[in-house]
């Protein structure tokens, strides 16, 4: 796999940081753990993986894809890194992304936009566009993402790769730099929904480190991988969400939706349209949420503690003037326009009008779900409107830019389960689209179950 990002990487750009000594020492030690008769530490000792690079890596750069952490080594480790390695995966090097998340189409990255293998003139989706290329481009055959808005599922449409969104607390948030605390959640990417399940056992279960993690068991999400993959869905009740579909769809997409729907009830599923109206207000709740809490979240990052420090060069500047040229030069348009509009909407004057509204639209979605979840075990949607758009085709209009996560915020407002497996390719213009399945909370292994079926 080193071999291959060397290959590879340089037109790709999946990785911002390949950490080959610590890969070669890794995988040695689960060779000489094994050589001296130990039990493998999981079933994926030894297999590499691509570490999206906002979860900490203890002596290993964290950038989030920002200037501001530029040269930044984290003291210590995310619990998913920890786990990951006490598991024997083999940590390829960290991966590129939007900064600090924000955007659809790895555009954002500081360090410069990441390649669609399947055509490199297109995004290979956003945030975690690094991850879901290099599996993609075979550079890592396991990957971590964080899904606040639909990062690790988008990408994994638009690149024909598997993304799992677990239940909010499913996965510890210990280590991964946050940027809206209540609703980021890491998952697993891979090539097949087996993959993601095994990966996702690694990862989840519940961590003292942080306070929003779940005290219960991981679903039983292997065995469903393996229950699914027998192809039998009888029983299973599949509920189309009406909402999504119409304009802004293209046809191929909506297409290859409707083909998967008719092989889901071939393979038995039983399948009920689902009305959820208040879906429609999805993305204007999520885009008062996500920078409400990401302009508290990133006011961390004030040239005291963290990277980037500018001004302070004997200047007899103010502390208040280093922290201004500081977030002017080393944050990113986006992170700006996020900051700037979180701000607002938590002003006083404005709260109850924003923020508060936005969180009781919140409310209804997720009450919209659960009176599906009565009728029906698993919704499904395409997992997002379009296939891979061109690079720079919407960088220049940040609404464009967010409709590509439509279909998949319902989930992170709702803190559900969701994923996106690959659904073959648009009659349209030959790229992968993806099928979005999605479970209610705690009930993740249903997902598995129904995407292994139709993987
Ligand atoms: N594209 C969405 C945004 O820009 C979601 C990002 C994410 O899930 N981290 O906020």
């Amino acid at each position: 796999h080193l071999d291959r990002i060397a290959g590879v990487d340089p037109e790709i750009n999946a990785f911002l940081h390949v950490d080959g000594t610590g890969a070669l020492a890794a995988a040695e030690a689960v060779d000489a753990a094994l050589a001296s008769g130990e039990a493998p530490a999981s079933p994926l000792a030894g297999v590499p993986l691509a570490l999206k690079d906002i979860l900490t890596t203890k002596g290993v750069p964290t950038t989030c894809g920002s200037r501001m952490l530029e040269g930044w080594l984290p003291p210590y480790d995310a619990t998913v890194t920890r786990r990951l390695r006490e598991a024997g995966v083999v940590v390829l090097g960290k991966t590129n992304m939007d900064e600090f998340a924000m955007g659809s189409s790895t555009e954002n990255s500081a360090y410069g936009v990441t390649r669609n293998p399947w055509d490199r003139d297109r995004i290979p989706g956003g945030s975690g566009g690094g991850s879901s290329a290099s599996l993609a481009a075979f550079e890592a055959p396991l990957a971590i993402g964080t899904d606040t808005g639909g990062s690790i599922r988008q990408p994994g449409a638009v690149t024909g790769t598997v993304g799992v969104k677990p239940t909010y607390g499913g996965v510890s948030r210990y280590g991964l730099v946050a940027f809206s605390s209540s609703l980021d959640q890491a998952g697993p990417c891979a090539r097949t929904v087996l993959d993601a399940a095994l990966l996702h056992e690694v990862i989840g279960g519940h961590d003292p480190l942080d306070s929003t993690s779940i005290d219960a068991p991981v679903p039983p999400v292997v065995a469903a991988a393996r229950q699914g993959a027998s192809g039998d869905l009888t029983g299973v009740r599949v509920g189309v969400v009406t909402q999504f579909a119409g304009e802004g769809y293209q046809p191929g997409v909506l297409r290859s939706f409707d083909a998967a729907v008719q092989l889901l009830a071939e393979l038995g599923a039983e399948i009920v349209e689902v009305s959820c109206p208040h879906f429609d207000y999805a993305m204007g709740a999520y885009y008062l949420i996500a920078p409400s809490e990401c302009s508290s979240n990133l006011a961390r990052f004030d040239a005291m503690r963290y990277g980037l420090r500018v001004g302070d060069d004997g200047a007899r500047l103010s502390a208040e003037e280093v922290m201004s040229l500081t977030r002017e030069a080393g944050f990113g348009p986006e992170v700006k326009r996020r900051i700037m509009i979180g701000t607002h909407a938590l002003s006083s004057g404005y709260y109850d009008a924003y923020y508060g509204q936005a969180q009781k639209v919140r409310t209804l979605i997720a009450r919209d779900f659960a009176a599906a979840y009565e009728k029906v075990d698993v919704l499904v949607s395409p997992t997002t409107p379009t296939t891979a758009f061109r690079i720079g085709e919407r960088v220049d209009d940040p609404l464009a830019m967010y409709l590509a996560d439509l279909c998949t915020i319902p989930a992170n407002l709702a803190g559900n389960a969701a994923m996106s497996v690959p659904s073959g390719l648009s009659d349209e213009d030959g790229l992968p689209v993806g099928l979005q399945v999605m479970a209610p909370a705690q009930a993740d292994d249903r997902m598995y179950r129904v995407s292994a079926a139709f993987e």
